[in-house]
């Protein structure tokens, strides 16, 4: 039920304002409780009155009951004294006095209706056991109130003692009183208050309006500023400080932008850089086919010898091609890795055994340590290609006669690949920028080498999909060492 009530006010738009919410709590929180103190106030002052009413009447009555004992009215009613404090009392209450006496007979009744009649009820019972009693009939607006009147007399002791004081009832007085004045006296309160009512109605529905308006206006300032950036009025970070919340929006929302910029940049920063890499074989390309239509005559050395740049130009714009083709897809297939148990020290000796011809050109030595076997949850294709980039640069960037080491570890939860080399270093200042698509230490040598600058590029983001960490450290002209970590089993991350 309570299911189907949300689902019918959510298709109200308005329902769901935040402005539309705050106005009716706070209305309500206005409301309510000057409603229920209304209602108190009137209920309290309804009972008071009449409380004071029963207790002023029954002060007087005992008063009378007391002069009826005086001047034993019970049995002789034509005392003028007794009829005049009778008429006044129920002259002033606006009721009706009946004096009853022990034999439950009606002797006087102001009304002069009832006199002789005996009277039974169960207030004058309990009342002749020397008991008051008090009603309040709202409905009617009466009071009826019953007193005993009570004699004291003398009784000898049966011991023979000191006579002792007794009181016993002789009759009964039966009131009843008006509460008419009370109730009038309410219904104007009630008026007033209804006015009161109506006039704080009025006054709280204006407050709760303009505080919903007022509390609410910093988000529509945030809504605003970022409409703003939207819009391209303006890019310099937004601030809207007026409450902790705003505050906070705002901050997610410029460290948004700050990232979307970024990653603009960035991605400016690359298309520029493959557009560069890419123009410079066919420049070079362009250049060496131009000489040699320039030329008349060619001899076939020259000829042969400047085809095999155009050549080889084209054999590196076809690795620029690849190496990015793999970084654009490794981006995309997160999803797609294909997980396999692989024995690393297999797949390590496998991928040696293909680079050890390259290593034996320059008379680099490849070995391999080997310190436990390693068995992990690991995408094939990836891991092949973080190990061969790094064993192939340690190769590509180090000295005649230099040494490559390969070094495999694991503990519980890891296994770390190192690949030492004795080569050419990388200067400290280039440390933070190596894994930058297109960057190179040594543009000119790395070209003779052959490098792309997109290698740990791309196989820093391979670590980064199987969750796992590279590091580097180097000293120029002494060598450097990569160190890869990766979880063995994937849940365990
Ligand atoms: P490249 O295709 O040029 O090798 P990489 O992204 O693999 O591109 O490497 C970026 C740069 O980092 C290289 O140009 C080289 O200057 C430097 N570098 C990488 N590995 C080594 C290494 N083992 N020793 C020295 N320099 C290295």
């Amino acid at each position: 039920m309570a299911d189907k009530i949300k689902t019918f006010l959510k298709k109200f738009k308005i329902w769901r304002s935040f402005k539309l919410r705050l106005l009716i709590i706070i209305f309500l929180m206005g409301i309510i409780p000057s409603i229920i103190m209304r209602l108190g106030i009137l209920e309290n002052y309804e009972s008071r009155a009449v409380a004071v009413r029963i207790s002023d009447v029954q002060t007087q009555l005992r008063i009378i009951a007391n002069h009826l004992i005086t001047y034993n009215y019970l049995q002789d009613t034509s005392s003028e004294v007794i009829g005049a404090e009778l008429e006044q009392i129920s002259n002033l209450y606006n009721g009706r006095v009946l004096i009853i006496n022990g034999n439950l007979k009606v002797v006087k009744d102001t009304y002069g209706i009832s006199e002789g009649k005996t009277i039974v009820s169960e207030e004058v019972i309990r009342c002749m056991k020397g008991k008051n009693t008090a009603d309040y009939d709202s409905v009617n607006r009466f009071i009826e109130i019953t007193i005993p009147i009570v004699e004291t007399v003398s009784v000898p002791d049966d011991n023979g003692g000191e006579a002792r004081e007794k009181e016993v009832v002789r009759g009964v007085m039966l009131t009843s009183v008006s509460t008419d004045t009370i109730v009038n006296t309410l219904d104007i309160l009630n008026r007033q208050a209804i006015i009161m009512g109506n006039i704080m109605f009025i006054f709280i529905f204006a407050l709760a309006i303009c505080l919903a308006r007022i509390l609410v206006r910093p988000f529509e300032r945030v809504t605003r500023a970022i409409s703003e950036v939207k819009e391209g009025y303006t890019d310099e970070p937004i601030s809207v400080s007026d409450y902790l919340e705003t505050e906070h929006i705002v901050d997610a929302f410029n460290s948004l932008i700050k990232r979307m910029k970024t990653l603009d940049d960035s991605r400016q920063e690359f298309v520029a850089n493959v557009s560069h890499e890419l123009k410079t074989p066919i420049t070079s390309i362009k250049v060496l086919a131009d000489s040699l239509l320039a030329q008349e005559d060619v001899p076939a050395e020259l000829y042969h010898e400047f085809m095999e740049d155009i050549a080889e130009e084209i054999e590196r714009e076809n690795k620029i091609i690849n190496d990015l083709l793999a970084l654009v897809k490794q981006d995309k297939s997160v999803a797609q890795l294909n997980i396999s148990m692989v024995i690393i020290n297999e797949l390590v000796e496998i991928i040696l055994k293909r680079l050890r011809p390259i290593a034996k050109k320059s008379n680099v030595e490849v070995t391999l340590i080997s310190k436990r076997e390693i068995v992990a949850e690991v995408d094939e294709v990836k891991m092949s290609l973080i190990l061969t980039n790094l064993v192939e640069n340690a190769i590509k960037y180090n000295k005649e006669q230099g040494k490559v080491e390969v070094l495999l570890d694991a503990d519980h939860q890891f296994f770390t690949v190192r690949v030492r080399d004795s080569g050419i270093g990388i200067p400290q200042e280039a440390l933070g920028q190596i894994y930058e698509r297109f960057y190179r230490v040594d543009k000119s040598h790395s070209k003779e080498i052959g490098g792309t600058g997109l290698g740990l590029a791309i196989t820093r983001s391979a670590v980064q999909l199987l969750r796992g960490s590279i590091k580097v450290e180097s000293a120029l002209g002494e060598g450097t060492a990569f160190t890869v970590k990766i979880p063995l089993t994937r849940t365990l991350v």
